[in-house]
């Protein structure tokens, strides 16, 4: 599409009246403009702003102001739902199409859809997987296509998802409708992929840096978990406001919630393991600035739209730079000041070699499963776990998580009664070993990235330095920032501790 300038300042009049009608802003945040008209001009787009800086707002005013449909591919049923909510509330026509709705009112905004009754349609990458799902698509009037926290489509990214391999075919079939690409972090290598992935070769890359004033960057260093809680507890005290404190675990997340009720803070958990019910109603005292805290394994955060989070405490080290970043920077999004901390133990780095060590399946696990499943595969109904167990000779946890991988790559699928389906017989041990191969160097990229976060954990310069420089993109002023513990180490930071 192409258009002179008049034309271009007379929609961008009309989209900035639009801003203020809907959302009830007056001005666009740094990049958001940008991003507007780019998304109204038909050209792809990949969006790398900071958690918390507005990326939804790069495309659900363009959806408004194009006269065709928007589909917004995410990868949380519960994120979609607060912005469908909102949406709604604004009054704009938006619908999640995912496997909670009933199947009537999922064919209703099915119906909907293609007679381009609705504005924003937003799914899930499986949703996109299904055949008749896709056939209604093909029927839709899109004039944007969304891929929001797009990092998942990169195998080297911190949270990969396998589901968002489809994306580049769908979205040729869709006979390519301007893609719109956003996420928080992604490195030089996981824009590459970006593009390659989701068939965008000359998307322009719109990115408002990594830096962010108003957070303060810091390293308690202890040893013992003891000293760690008294670190912790010291932190609280010391620190206005709500926050969340980030464990590696499951267990450390109860422990630790344990712990700190003990001692009269107002916390709660938030994990995977709890009942549904508990995790919402803990979650919701949280936003409602409830609590002290919120206790949480990384199953917390993407998409929380929670402005005044005072402080991020890691109580173990997070696996990768970016990890940390998504994690802390959910701190001080209302641009007011907020501290992220990260307690650290030199033998916290044991328990990433201890994940790690298990992580992918070897070549011998793979080929051994997938030879079991094609023994099995005659039977009138697909193995279940223990049926493969009986006829190779490797462990069960090994076995889960080789059978984990088949399913990611959609060698195998789950089906009912927790039976595994094979699904590509006649893949070939030669596959197997390049697939082995593969994870050998996912696993070396993995500890390498480990080992960066902690160079971070043990840096003796600006923290913020590193952390942008990693990233990719800007530079911090110098090296001496002035808001982290390296550069400020006599300030009332220190003597909080
Ligand atoms: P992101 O997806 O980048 O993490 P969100 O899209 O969830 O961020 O937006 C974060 C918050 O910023 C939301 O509360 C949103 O309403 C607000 N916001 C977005 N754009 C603007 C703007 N131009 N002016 C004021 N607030 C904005
Ligand atoms: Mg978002």
């Amino acid at each position: 599409m192409t258009s002179n300038n008049s034309d271009t300042a007379s929609r961008l009049d009309s989209i900035t009246r639009k801003l203020r009608e809907h959302f009830g802003f007056r001005r666009f945040r740094p990049g958001q403009a940008e991003v507007v008209q780019a998304a109204m001009e038909g050209r792809d787009m990949i969006v790398i702003m900071p958690t918390g800086s507005g990326k939804s707002l790069c495309f659900q005013l363009p959806a408004l102001a194009l006269t065709g449909t928007t589909i917004v591919v995410s990868p949380l049923i519960a994120l979609m739902k607060d912005q469908t909510d909102a949406l709604t509330e604004r009054g704009i026509k938006a619908v999640a199409i995912n496997s909670t709705l009933s199947p009537r009112l999922q064919q209703e905004a099915i119906e909907a859809m293609i007679a381009g009754r609705i504005e924003l349609v937003y799914t899930t990458p499986e949703r996109l997987a299904d055949g008749e799902f896709r056939a209604a698509l093909r029927q839709t009037p899109i004039d944007l296509f969304v891929v929001d926290e797009a990092h998942c489509v990169s195998q080297w990214g911190h949270d990969f998802r396998p589901e968002y391999l489809v994306l580049g075919e769908l979205i040729d079939e869709l006979n390519h409708p301007p893609v719109l690409a956003l996420t928080a972090t992604a490195t030089p290598d996981a824009i590459e992929d970006i593009r390659r992935q989701l068939h965008i070769p000359e998307a322009e890359v719109v990115h408002t840096g990594f830096h962010r004033p108003n957070l303060t960057l810091e390293v308690i260093a202890t040893e013992g978990e003891d000293a760690k809680r008294a670190a912790l507890l010291r932190q609280l005290e010391a620190t206005d406001g709500t926050g969340i404190i980030y464990t590696a675990t499951v267990k450390a997340v109860d422990e630790l919630t344990a712990f700190l009720l003990e001692n009269g803070l107002e916390v709660a958990a938030y994990h995977g393991r709890l009942k549904a019910t508990e995790r919402v109603a803990n979650q919701e005292r949280f936003m409602r600035g409830l609590l002290k805290a919120l206790v949480a394994t990384n199953a917390f955060g993407m998409g929380i739209d929670k402005p005044d989070i005072r402080f991020v405490i890691h109580h173990h080290l997070p696996g990768t730079i970016e990890a940390y970043y998504q994690e802390a920077g959910r701190a001080g999004r209302d641009a007011l000041p907020a501290r992220c901390t990260l307690l650290y133990d030199r033998s916290d780095k044991n328990l990433h070699r201890f994940f790690q060590a298990g992580r992918y399946p070897d070549a011998e696990d793979l080929i051994n499963v997938h030879h079991a499943l094609k023994r099995l595969a005659d039977n009138s109904e697909p193995p279940t776990i223990a049926e493969i167990e009986t006829i190779s000779p490797i462990r069960k946890t090994r076995l889960k998580q080789a059978l984990n991988h088949f399913k990611q790559w959609g060698i195998v699928k789950k089906t009912t009664g927790d039976r595994y389906a094979l699904l590509h017989q006649e893949t070939t041990s030669h596959e197997l070993l390049r697939m082995a191969q593969t994870y050998r160097e996912r696993d070396e990229i993995d500890r390498f990235r480990q080992q960066q976060m902690v160079n971070y954990a043990e840096l003796p310069s600006c923290r913020w330095d590193y952390v942008v420089n990693y990233l990719g993109y800007d530079d911090v002023e110098g090296t001496n920032c002035g808001h982290c513990d390296r550069c400020m180490p006599d300030s009332s930071l220190r003597m909080a501790v």
